[in-house]
């Protein structure tokens, strides 16, 4: 990387890269002291029965809130959380918090599922089993609750070590999905290798569904692939009645999407399985 260059050496280190460095820098800082200002929080996407419409569970989303650089994404900040040696505290708070709310709501159904994803890091340590059975033990809930949601990318880096993280996992009652299947670096072996509950359509697919047959055709040939490996498969982000009925069509077991509801704060999230108990529409 370029360095302030002294008097008598060249440097390629141009202004707009110095903008950029410090802008960097700012958001370096900023998020080593976000989890103890307690600017991450968690808010939560439901996952819905497509046949009752029940709510059977919940997606764990990060959110990153900060005076200065307003709301960050996920997908900017973690990368960089992992590249910083941050996430390690930050999935602990993320799995204490997402568990501890998985027991509130199984009060409502006692099977309630909450999602929570894993990101490359942190399947490269025991930490993350030791962080989730310690969160469930003292929660009171059951590892069957609990389902970890992968991205093919995370496969790639280290099949094997992956995979007997991820073995481990299953053994001890977790779920787990692959997440944003299709998109990345799609291989089919992942399928036969891992041990996968729940495949998870991106939704950039169910996106052009409806626009397009060959989309169409791909939604329907995952679902297939899905149920005919033995998995229960959740389609990602509907937004609208058409996709509704296509899943329901093509007979995916869940999905989440604006349509239905976007991520949550806790208490909107309450507010929702407490009203749909009184209509008597959603839940148990
Ligand atoms: P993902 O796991 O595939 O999460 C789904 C994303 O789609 C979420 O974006 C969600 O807000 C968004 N979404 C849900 N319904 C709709 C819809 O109907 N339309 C559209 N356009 N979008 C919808 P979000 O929350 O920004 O998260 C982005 C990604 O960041 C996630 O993708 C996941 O890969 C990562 N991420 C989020 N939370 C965590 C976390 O706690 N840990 C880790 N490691 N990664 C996380
Ligand atoms: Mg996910
Ligand atoms: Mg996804
Ligand atoms: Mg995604």
């Amino acid at each position: 990387t370029a360095k302030f260059a002294g008097k008598n050496t060249y440097s390629f280190f141009t202004p707009a890269m110095y903008d950029q460095s410090q802008k960097r820098l700012k958001i370096v800082s900023e998020l080593r002291r976000a989890l103890t200002r307690q600017e991450i929080t968690l808010v939560y996407q439901p996952i819905v029965n497509a046949f009752s419409k029940e709510v059977i569970g919940a997606e764990a989303l990060v959110r990153w809130n900060n005076e200065v650089l307003g709301s960050v994404s996920p997908l900017d900040f973690i990368p960089l959380a992992e590249e910083l040696g941050l996430i390690v505290e930050m999935s602990d708070f993320i799995i204490a918090q997402a568990v501890a709310q998985c027991a509130q709501w199984s009060m409502y159904r006692a099977d309630f599922l909450m999602a929570i994803n894993v990101s490359p890091r942190q399947l490269r340590d025991n930490r993350l089993k030791r962080s989730l059975i310690s969160a469930i033990e003292s929660n009171n809930i059951h590892c069957h609750q609990i389902m970890l949601e992968v991205t093919e990318g995370v496969l790639v880096d280290n099949v094997d070590a992956a995979l007997s993280f991820l073995q481990e996992l299953t053994e001890q009652g977790f779920q787990l999905a692959i997440d944003d299947f299709g998109t990345g670096y799609s291989s089919l072996s992942y399928l036969k290798t891992f041990p996968f509950h729940r495949l998870k359509i991106d939704r950039s697919f169910i996106h052009d569904a409806l626009l397009s047959h060959e989309d169409e055709t791909l939604v329907r040939i995952m679902a297939d692939l899905g149920h005919q490996f033995g998995m229960t498969v959740v389609a990602e982000g509907i937004e609208n009645r058409g996709q509704e009925q296509l899943v329901e069509k093509l007979g995916i077991e869940a999905y989440q999407g604006n349509y239905f509801s976007p991520p949550l704060s806790p208490g909107d999230f309450q507010s929702l399985i407490e009203k749909s108990k009184d209509n008597g529409v959603i839940l148990i």
